[in-house]
Order: C-alpha cells, then structure tokens, then sequence
C-alpha cells in the first residue's frame, strides 16, 4: 500500500521568503493570508494545500526563517488605511510541532498586533495553546478556527496522522473559549462514505458544545488528481466495498484519469443533505452555523484609527 508520507518525521530546513503577506481570492472574497512554513507535519491524505511545486509536502518542513521580519517591513509601510482579517495560515498549519523550535508564527502575530492588524487562525493543533495570552490579550481583534474531521481516534491516526487526538484539541478549545477568545470548528473536508454519516457528524457537534464553540462551518470534500490517488489508498485501508466506483459514479460522477488541474465537487444533492445535516444539528445546539459576517464584509478603517475599536468589535463578535 502506497501512503502519502514517508515512514520517518519530516525533516525541517530553513529557507528565506521575499514576500510573507500574499493576497487570495477565494469565492468572491478578497483577502490577505500568511504561511511561516512550507509543508505540513500534520500529514492529512486530503489536503488542498499538496500542490506540484512542493511534493515533498509531507516530508519536508520548510520554515520561513525571515518571515516576521519580512512581515515587519510590509506592514510598516502599508499603504492602505483599510484591511481586512488575515489569514493564518491557508497552505500550512502554522502551529505544526516546528512553531515550538522557530515561534515564527508567534512573532507574525506579534507584528500584526504591533500594527494593530485583525488576524484569524486556521489550525488543528494544540501548540497554539503556547500562546493562549498571545491571542486572549488580542480577542476583540481575532478569532480561531479548528479544522476536525473526525473525532474516531483510529479513524483519525490513518486518515491525518500528524494530527493530535480530538479530544486533546476540545481541551484547548475549551481554554480559549473560557478566556474570553472566539473559536470556531471547521467540519472540512467532509469524506464521503468515510466520515459523512449522520452519528460521526453528530458526535464533533456534541463535543463542539461542551466546549462552547462559537460557530460550526463545513464543507464536502472537493476532489483533485493528487487527492483522489490518496483518497483511494485510504478507500482501501479502511475496506470500504466499492468505495472507489461509488466515488466516480454515485458521488462525483467522473471517469479516471482526473485531469491535472480539474476539482471536481460532490454531486449537489449529496452536498445539500450532507451540509444541511450539518447545520441542522448545529442550531439544536444552540451553535450558529458558517463563518461569521466579517468574511463576507468589505474592509473596514483598522490602522491608524482605533476609535473605530467599538465598530470593529462589532464586527468581529457580531455573530456569538
Ligand atoms: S493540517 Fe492542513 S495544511 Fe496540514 S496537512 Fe492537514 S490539511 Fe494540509
């Protein structure tokens, strides 16, 4: 059996950056994200994040060295009074166990509360509880986001191996969550016939709710050449019958080979029972489904003008 990572830890190497802070598109939303390293300890068999230009993405961790600095100098001459929440971090996890040796992530974050930037993080780890005060002294201005996708421990260690337990990440939620920090869990991707069934979704939300999680979003599993060779490695681990013809032909109806660049979404009556599943069970527990207005808003004054703090505030929490 082929698996995605090799046997050993991935090895990390120091590499410089000319640029930290990148602009992205996605959905018609506009925005800015930060990535301190290259690759991913975490080693999910379904991440977007493995593109061509970094094969070695499982087993090779770069960390931007010069990243804070870097950072340091882009927004120190930041031209536009107006910004919106940036990403961190949307092709890595930026507290993968290298943030522990290199705080790079911890110094980016540093520098965006320095100059009094909006920030939201996307992570599934725990070693963000490093820098619980880190966020806590800078909540009306931050938010968190969980990626889970399974609270199966086994389940968990074959499809995301890098990745610690769930119950283990709930714990630091609930940390944050009592410090005053918004938090949220991102049910992303969904995997069609291996954690979409009513009773596995159904179990992250009761564990969402003891934690007092702020908001629940999700999405089905889109499928790209790359991903769909990991997918069905992992079809195949868990002997899931016909789990591949019912891929290409009940789920995402395609024929092999995929092309190169094709992302190709499950059907949209699939989507629609799976999501509204989701978000009917979410609000029976009182957790507000999807991500928050801010996403959706356009940029707001941030910089140089911190009486418009309440507005902000507003912004940011509108949705708890
Ligand atoms: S944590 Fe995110 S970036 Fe890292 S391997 Fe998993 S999905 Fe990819």
């Amino acid at each position: 059996m082929n698996l995605w990572y090799s046997k050993d830890s991935p090895s990390i190497e120091l590499k410089s950056s000319k640029s930290i802070l990148h602009s992205f598109i996605v959905k018609g939303y506009n925005g800015l994200t930060i990535n301190p390293y290259q690759g991913c300890h975490h080693r999910c068999g379904y991440c977007y994040a493995t593109y061509e230009w970094s094969p070695e993405f499982y087993d090779k961790i770069y960390a931007k060295s010069n990243a804070p600095d870097i950072l340091e100098n882009q927004l120190k001459s930041w031209k536009c009074e107006y910004v919106k929440p940036v990403m961190i971090s949307s092709a890595t996890d930026a507290y993968q166990p290298a943030e522990l040796k290199f705080n790079l992530t911890r110094r980016c974050v540093e520098t965006f509360q320095k100059y009094k930037f909006p920030y939201y993080v996307f992570t599934k780890s725990v070693i963000i509880e490093r820098d619980l005060w880190l966020h806590q002294r800078y909540k009306d201005d931050c938010f968190l986001v969980w990626s889970i996708t399974t609270c199966d421990e086994q389940l968990r260690r074959l499809i995301e191996p890098g990745t610690p337990p769930s119950h283990s990440i709930f714990q630091v939620i609930k940390k944050f969550v009592d410090a005053g920090v918004c938090c949220g869990v991102n049910i992303d991707p969904i995997l069609p016939l291996i954690t979409d069934s009513p009773s596995h979704i159904e179990r992250i939300i009761d564990h969402c709710h003891n934690a007092g999680v702020h908001f629940i979003s999700g999405a089905i599993l889109r499928l790209r050449a790359d991903i769909w060779e990991r997918l069905k490695s992992i079809i195949t681990l868990l002997g899931i019958n016909n789990g591949t013809e019912k891929y290409k032909n009940e789920i995402y109806e395609f024929k092999e080979p995929l092309r190169a660049k094709a992302n190709i979404n499950a059907k949209r009556s699939y989507e629609t029972c799976t999501l509204q599943n989701l978000k009917r069970r979410a609000l029976e527990k009182n957790i507000n489904f999807d991500f928050p207005d801010l996403f959706r808003r356009s940029s707001r004054p941030q910089r140089s003008n911190r009486s418009n703090s309440a507005e902000a505030q507003t912004l940011l929490l509108n949705y708890l």
